[in-house]
This record gives C-alpha cells, structure tokens and sequence, in this order.
C-alpha cells in the first residue's frame, strides 16, 4: 500500500520517518499503534519508541481511551495512540465586507468561543486588525485559554490572496488593503492585545477556506469539490485530493469577475463582470431602486429568509445567470459536488442554478455531479482556517524544527 499524507504526499518509509511522518500517521488515522507504525514505516520497534517519545513529551500524542487492539505483527494488543488536541488551540477570523466573525478553536476543529459583529472591510486593514486583535483577546478569556495556548491564527477575506506573500492582490471589495502586510499587522495586533509571543498567521481567501472547511466536513471523499459563495460579491474555492487548488499566485476561483456580456459597471472597474449582476451586492441595488431597503447580500439573505417575492425572483435571475458560468466550470473541472453556499444560497438563487447548469453543461460533466448546499453555514470559513493552520504546523515537513523549539 502507498502510504501518502492529507496532501497527497508520499510518507517516507524504510527508516527514514521521522517524528512528523509517524505523527501524520496517527492523525489520518492510517496508522494508531505502534504495530502498525512499524509495518507502515519500516522502522525498528526501538526506534518508533524514541520518536513517539519526543511526541508525549511534547504533549501532541496520548494513549487512547478506547483500549488495546489487535496489532498487525501479532502478539500482545496494541494501545492506541491518538493526537492529543489538548495541547494548544488556534484562533480564527472570517472577514465579509460589513461584518467579521472570529474564534477559539480546538486543534480538531471545535468552537471553543465565538464572536460576530460589524467590521467594515472598507475602513482599512489597520483599523480592522486592530480590532480582531482585541476580539482575539475576548475571546481566548470567554474559552477560558491563555494566550500562550495559541499556536497560530488563520484569517479568511472577501479577495484574491496571494498566500506566499500573505497579501491580498486587487481585490475589488477592500480598498485599501491591496500590497499590504497582513500577516505582520495581525501577528502584531495579536501580540500588542495578549501580551503573547508572536504566532504563525495565515491568510487565505474566504471561498477557498470555505470549500477547504466543508469538504473535509461534509465530503472527505470527494477528490474534486468546488464550492461557489454568492454574498456581497461572488468567488469559488476548490478543492482537489485534499488540497485548496490555488493556481500559480491565488487566481482561481475568481470567477466573480468572468464577463458575461451585459452593461452593468462592476466593482473591479470593468464592465459587465457577473458579480455585477448576479452577487448579492448587484441584486440588493436592484431591490434599492424599486424602493425595497437592501444594501448588502446579508440584506438579501434576511429579505429571502423572510419569503419577499421580488427578493426571490431576482435570486433565481441570479442563479440562473451564476448557472450559466458554473456550467463552464463544471465542464472544465468535472467536480463530483458543486455547493452553494453565501447569503443568497436559498431555494429560489438553486432553481436558477440548476435550470442553467443542467442545461447548458455537458451531460457528461454533471452525470455524477451534487449540486448541494452548506453543511457548516457561516462557520465553514472559519473551520475551513482553523483546519489550514493545523496542517501547516503539524506538516511533516514542519514538525521537526517545532519539536527542537519546544526542546524535546
Ligand atoms: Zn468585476
């Protein structure tokens, strides 16, 4: 058997696994005793003792509640061992254009605390750091966790992240926050509100951490996932053999801004982008014009919630326009489950989804295709960031130098 990691990585066998390896091992569940540590790897019994050693004593592994098991070299039962989830926790922060939500999650992804509200996206990427930082601070003292339990943070925003730099790139919905260092300013606010040491910060894309968040929830399964988030403005994540599917400098997905051939002036500066006239943002305006209060697609999710008939027949315009584009995804990606997630993801923004995309789409690209709505709900970009953060810390590739500083 090929024995890969999350990511789709060979694990190195024939003695050279390290601590990392045999960690990744137990978390995906592909191997929890030391038996099958041994067969899987290679390693000497001696030798898969010392490195789980470092692994207690770094307080990342337990011996498992469930009791002894049969091990696969025979002999006496094996403990199981498990990822001790105890040990630390990440904080995590979803970015809209008028409102954020943040929290406290366990490193298996549960929500210790939580907190929303208004945060506008447009006042500028100092002011809204600054204030996650406090936020942060609230709320590791509501989950009752000290700031030095925090081994990273992860934050999702409304824009194209280039994630090597930690920056976002022309992102039309946050002016302001185009080149800037967000990585360093929410580290720095997260030390100046805690007094704690400077942790590792990831930013990524909402619509991708999404699709990352309810994939591995909802569909761990499916090789191909493609998730597509109709709020204010629109963007797709996908998801493929486990991994956020970035392009070459976090493109893709941007499908917000594909030109569908009408007038309507976009955010971006172009004419005629689809987020112009089937996002949330677009339909609110419409709704505004004929008299109907509506400025954001959280407006438009409580008029839909709410049963208004206009609201609902420009939704399923909408879908039917999101539809017509998703077929050229579909065809192009061939994704085994499509979801609608966002402030218009309701009955009648799917019927138009549906009406254009079996229509326009080959046969062929949706045969086995679920077109399917969110499982996690506002949620999934901020589980999706959490779940991000402990794959970068706990890589293989990353375990090693984290170990010797933490000196086992
Ligand atoms: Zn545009």
């Amino acid at each position: 058997m090929r024995m890969t990691d999350r990511q789709g990585r060979p694990v190195r066998r024939g003695g050279q696994a390290g601590a990392g390896e045999l960690l990744e091992l137990v978390r995906s569940g592909q191997a929890v005793t030391r038996g099958a540590l041994q067969q899987v790897t290679g390693l000497s019994r001696a030798t898969v003792g010392q490195r789980l050693e470092r692994l207690f004593r770094a307080g990342w592994l337990r011996e498992g509640a469930g009791g002894p098991v049969g091990s696969p070299l025979g002999g006496r039962p094996s403990i199981t061992l498990e990822f001790d989830d105890g040990h630390a926790v990440v904080l995590a922060a979803d970015l809209d254009a008028r409102r954020a939500r943040a929290a406290v999650l366990s490193l298996t992804g549960e929500i210790l605390a939580e907190h929303s509200g208004t945060l506008v996206v447009e006042d500028g990427p100092d002011v809204v750091l600054a204030e996650l930082g406090h936020w942060f601070d609230r709320l590791l003292e509501k989950a009752g966790r000290p700031p030095t339990d925090v081994c990273g943070i992860g934050l999702a925003v409304p824009g194209p992240v280039d994630t090597g730099l930690g920056q976002v790139v022309q992102p039309p919905m946050m002016p302001g926050w185009d080149g800037y260092d967000i990585t360093g300013r929410l580290s720095r606010a997260f030390t100046e509100h805690t007094g704690a040491q400077a942790v590792p910060v990831l930013v990524d894309n909402d619509a991708n951490l999404m699709a990352y968040g309810e994939q591995r929830a909802g569909h761990p399964d499916c090789t191909a996932f493609v998730l597509v988030k109709v709020s204010t403005g629109i963007g797709a994540g996908v998801v493929v053999d486990g991994a956020i599917y970035r392009g070459i400098d976090g493109g893709a997905g941007d499908i917000g801004h594909i030109r569908v051939g009408a007038d309507a002036l976009c955010r971006c500066g172009s004419y005629g982008c689809l987020a112009a006239v089937a996002s949330g943002g677009a339909v609110a305006r419409r709704l505004a014009e004929s008299g109907v209060p509506a400025a954001s697609g959280a407006d438009v999710g409580d008029l839909l919630a709410a049963g208004h008939p206009e609201a609902a027949a420009l939704a399923r315009e909408a879908g039917r326009q999101v539809g017509d584009v998703l077929a050229t995804v579909v065809t192009l990606l061939n994704p085994g489950v499509l979801m609608i997630a966002g402030d218009l993801a309701g009955t009648p923004f799917l019927t138009g989804v549906r009406e254009l995309l079996y229509q326009r789409a080959l046969p062929r690209s949706t045969a086995h295709l679920d077109v399917v709505t969110s499982r996690l709900g506002e949620r999934a970009a901020l589980i999706g960031a959490g779940a991000l953060v402990v794959e970068h810390l706990y890589a293989p590739e990353r375990v090693e130098e984290r170990l010797r500083a933490l000196g086992v």
